[in-house]
């Protein structure tokens, strides 16, 4: 039997920044990192590492802009081992009146100095002469890029065990309520078959609900598996600087009248001719190499360990990409190998702002429903739980992420008034 003061049960991005933050800023030293596999080997290891302080949510925009100040630091005094850079983000829609994501906050002064938006196809055709003739509005955010998480992640955790955190490979299956604290019951390589701990954090990523569950309570979470996939650009249609650009637009695939019949006489692939949302991105990956995705799975699931790879996920994206970058045409049917795909799941509230802070019972706290914007605002949310758990100084935008909102029907209402959740 092991006693601690502090114990993490997941080390993804979300629980080490948590570790961090307790032991670097309240100088904590009695803290466990739990994990079953290698710390960032899940949800983390599937990011596409973008970052962007552009949200529709004020409380996000907060958020997100915290996280990027903290890396920010952490880079300039770390010589940016994790690569932090600011490539931009371009949205590129066919309506000139298009917005990008409905919300009277971004359209407010908060965002003005970030962006810009070129409305003059001829300008269009000079800067972007990769975008389709159609494409007629261009919202460039210059508060956005992207990181290596994986090095952000390895720094914090070797500054956090420096301070004196320990990492623990463990599965933890069952947690029973103490007195004072948690009695946790591990399995796997630890020494100890339980750990008794007086605080517990729960970050274990697409496995929140399965944990809350441990202790009888239930979140307002589900989880749905998005993809990613990186392949060759012999053709070298994506010019190497092109900022993380995004089709603004829901459309319909373009098939062949062909294709067409053979979906409608496959009643499973009626979804092919349904209209897809918006959010299709793309971006240069390494030397010569791209990168895209397209968050268009909408059904729920239960989480499982491990996926598999989704062989229509390409051509569909591919499909879908060449719509407003046409010369990825001649890859939709034969797209450049290996097809590197990623998969992985956004694990979401239903207004898709994330849970951070106390739970139902003294001593227990999350940072959990990161979704899709987790390596950008791991550092804030970490520092965040760290603030609650030690009673420290609580930013404004923390009643927003309490795990317990959903009970103050002021706030729920304002949170509601958004019409757009900014997932991408
Ligand atoms: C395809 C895809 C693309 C994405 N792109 C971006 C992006 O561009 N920018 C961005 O900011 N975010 C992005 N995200 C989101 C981001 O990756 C996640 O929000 C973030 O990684 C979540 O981190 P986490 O620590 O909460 O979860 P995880 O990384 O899943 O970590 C949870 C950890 O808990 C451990 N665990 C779970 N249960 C147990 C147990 N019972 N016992 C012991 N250990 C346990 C797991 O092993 C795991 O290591 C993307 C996500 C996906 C899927």
């Amino acid at each position: 039997m092991k006693n601690v003061h502090i114990a993490i049960c997941g080390a993804g991005i979300a629980g080490i920044a948590t570790a961090y933050y307790l032991a670097i800023k309240y100088r904590q030293q009695d803290i466990v990192l739990i994990d079953k596999n290698l710390p960032m080997s899940l949800t983390t290891s599937k990011s596409g590492e973008n970052f962007r302080d552009y949200w529709p949510q004020p409380c996000m925009t907060a958020l997100t802009r915290h996280s990027l100040d903290l890396m920010k630091t952490l880079a300039d005094n770390n010589d940016n081992v994790f690569e932090m850079h600011y490539s931009g983000y371009d949205f590129v829609s066919a309506s000139v009146d298009r917005d990008i994501f409905p919300s009277d906050h971004l359209a407010g002064p908060d965002h003005a100095e970030s962006l810009s938006r070129i409305v003059d196809r001829e300008q269009l055709r000079s800067t972007q002469p990769y975008l389709d003739e159609s494409i007629q509005q261009l919202v460039h955010i210059s508060q956005a890029g992207a990181i290596d998480v994986h090095a952000l992640g390895s720094l914090l955790i070797s500054k956090a065990k420096k301070a004196g955190v320990q990492v623990l490979q463990a599965s933890v299956d069952a947690i029973e309520n103490q007195s004072t604290g948690f009695r946790l019951g591990l399995s796997g390589n630890a020494d100890h078959r339980s750990l008794d701990t007086k605080n517990l954090v729960l970050t274990p990523g697409p496995f929140i609900d399965e944990m809350a569950a441990m202790l009888g309570i239930s979140l307002p979470v589900e989880s749905i598996l998005q993809r990613k996939f990186i392949i060759p650009d012999p053709c070298k249609i994506i010019p190497r600087n092109m900022p993380f650009t995004i089709f603004a637009d829901p459309q319909f695939l373009q098939w062949s009248d062909e294709e067409t019949t053979l979906i409608k006489d496959n009643p499973e692939y009626g979804w092919l001719l349904d209209e897809f949302p918006a959010g299709l991105h793309i971006k240069p990956e390494g030397s010569g190499n791209i990168k895209l995705g397209w968050a268009y799975n909408r059904k729920p699931e239960k989480p499982r360990w491990e996926t598999t790879d989704d062989f229509d996920f390409p051509n569909i994206t591919l499909r879908g990409a060449s719509r407003f970058i046409p010369a990825l045409k001649p890859y939709v049917d034969e797209p450049p190998t290996p097809i590197v795909q990623f998969s992985g799941y956004y694990t979401r509230t239903p207004e898709n702002l994330p849970l951070i802070g106390p739970l139902q019972k003294e001593g227990l706290f999350t940072v959990s429903a990161l979704s899709g914007y987790g390596t950008m605002a791991a550092c804030s949310a970490g520092e965040l739980c760290a603030d609650c758990i030690m009673g420290g100084e609580l930013p404004t935008y923390a009643p927003y992420f309490h795990p317990e909102r959903y009970d103050d029907s002021t706030l729920m209402a304002e949170i509601n008034k958004t019409a757009s959740d900014g997932q991408l």
